[in-house]
């Protein structure tokens, strides 16, 4: 697959990226380590004129702790996060959905802002053109309807990032900066449920940070995935807990995330939100296991992950 024609332009700092992006009008992209934005433009899923390459800027690569909180650039590898020591000794779920993600060269590659902001998947989307143009184009694709639920005009796509759900769970806040300024969100409410705009970034804008209160916290990632050495997850469950309760958030069903908090700890009060988050869960049969085991495996991978995070199962 032969990549279209686009002009690329590399940033010196964060000023310089939204400069080069006001001065193409909008009509560009920014690129981080480019595992998720370049096979979707070898497949014609994006076709920017332009491609701002955000990977020279030292500002977005450093982990830094301070006032209780560490602050993780954009740019940093998964690799360099899975091996930073306030990581591994504070946040078991975000080391281990790191752990889990692609494989370690992959890692090496891949920034935890791009993890974060990679698209929406379907395997009747993530296609080249040519294969989607004999199938018939999806909903996502400029057709008329999803391929995947006949005739729905909504698209069943899955976030699929494993390490979003973990910072959700440790509370963590994406910060911005774009034309029109400097700005932070809790990472939870990035999320749209929008196929076409799936997460609340506004145009320009460059996550620049990702920050988490530094508290001692339980934890554990939990991916169903078909081959352990390199897979997206089919479902992905992180809990944290940093005191009475746990924050549970699900990956991989559907459009975005399911967040929820878990008050009640006795086994019946996990499995009630084991039970619920399954019932929640909407998948399709847009990946390669049925849409009915996703279903029961996300409650299966909560009750699971919780077991495991207070030492209890393997
Ligand atoms: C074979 C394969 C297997 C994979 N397996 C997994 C997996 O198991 N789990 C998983 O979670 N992911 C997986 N991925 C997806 C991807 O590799 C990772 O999510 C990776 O971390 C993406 O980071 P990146 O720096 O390469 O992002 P890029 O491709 O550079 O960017 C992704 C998106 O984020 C935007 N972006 C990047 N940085 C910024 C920024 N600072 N500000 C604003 N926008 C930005 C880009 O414009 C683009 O839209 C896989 C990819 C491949 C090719």
């Amino acid at each position: 697959m032969v990549l279209s024609r686009f002009e690329y332009k590399k940033a010196r700092d964060v000023a310089d990226a939204i400069a080069l992006y006001k001065a193409r009008k909008g009509k560009a992209v920014y690129l981080a380590g480019g595992t998720d934005l370049i096979p979707l433009m070898k497949q014609k899923l994006s076709m920017p004129k332009a491609v701002i390459d955000l990977k020279g800027i030292d500002e977005l690569r450093s982990v830094t702790s301070k006032g209780g909180y560490v602050e993780i650039g954009a740019n940093v590898t998964l690799f360099e996060l899975k091996n930073n020591a306030v990581i591994k000794d504070n946040f078991p779920a975000l080391h281990e959905s790191l752990e889990a993600t692609a494989c370690e060269t992959l890692q090496m590659r891949g920034s935890i802002g791009g993890n974060i902001l990679q698209d929406t998947r379907c395997l009747e989307h993530n296609q080249s053109l040519e294969w989607r143009t004999a199938r018939g184009f999806c909903l996502r694709s400029g057709g008329k309807a999803c391929n995947v639920v006949k005739g729905s005009k909504i698209c069943f796509a899955n976030y699929c990032s494993d390490n979003a759900p973990a910072l959700v769970t440790l509370d963590a806040e994406a910060r911005f900066e774009g034309p029109e300024g400097k700005r932070a969100i809790k990472l939870a409410s990035l999320f749209t449920g929008d196929a076409f705009k799936p997460f609340a970034v506004r145009a320009g804008e460059i996550l620049t940070h990702i920050r988490i209160p530094v508290k001692k916290t339980k934890g554990a990632y939990e991916k169903l995935r078909v081959r352990e050495s390199m897979d997206y997850p089919l479902v992905g469950v992180a809990v944290s807990s940093s005191g009475p309760g746990w924050n549970v958030c699900v990956t991989g069903v559907g459009l975005k995330p399911l967040i929820y908090e878990v008050r009640n700890t006795s086994e019946a009060g996990i499995k009630e939100i084991a039970d619920k988050a399954s019932s929640d869960a909407r998948p399709a049969a847009n990946t390669v296991v049925s849409p009915v085991y996703r279903k029961k495996m996300v409650g299966v991978l909560i009750k699971r992950a919780v077991k495991r995070a207070i030492g209890e199962g393997k």
